[in-house]
């Protein structure tokens, strides 16, 4: 019954780089989406990024 195992002492961070959904390969608005997320990245708007990570997140790919 050990599903993840260790929890991260409580760091407020947002969401770190290498924790980010991936897109889908094949899958164009996964694609669009982490374009956008690179653009607001660069643009400095991290909640841009967030709301990205969020719809990668919750995309169902068709
Ligand atoms: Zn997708």
């Amino acid at each position: 019954m050990t599903d993840t195992g260790t929890v991260n002492g409580g760091a407020r961070t947002p969401v770190p780089w290498h924790l980010e959904p991936l897109p889908t390969e094949g899958c164009g608005v996964c694609a669009a989406l982490v374009r956008q997320r690179e653009e607001a990245r660069g643009a400095r708007a991290p909640w841009t990024v967030e709301d990205c990570n969020g719809e990668l997140r919750n995309h169902r790919h068709r």
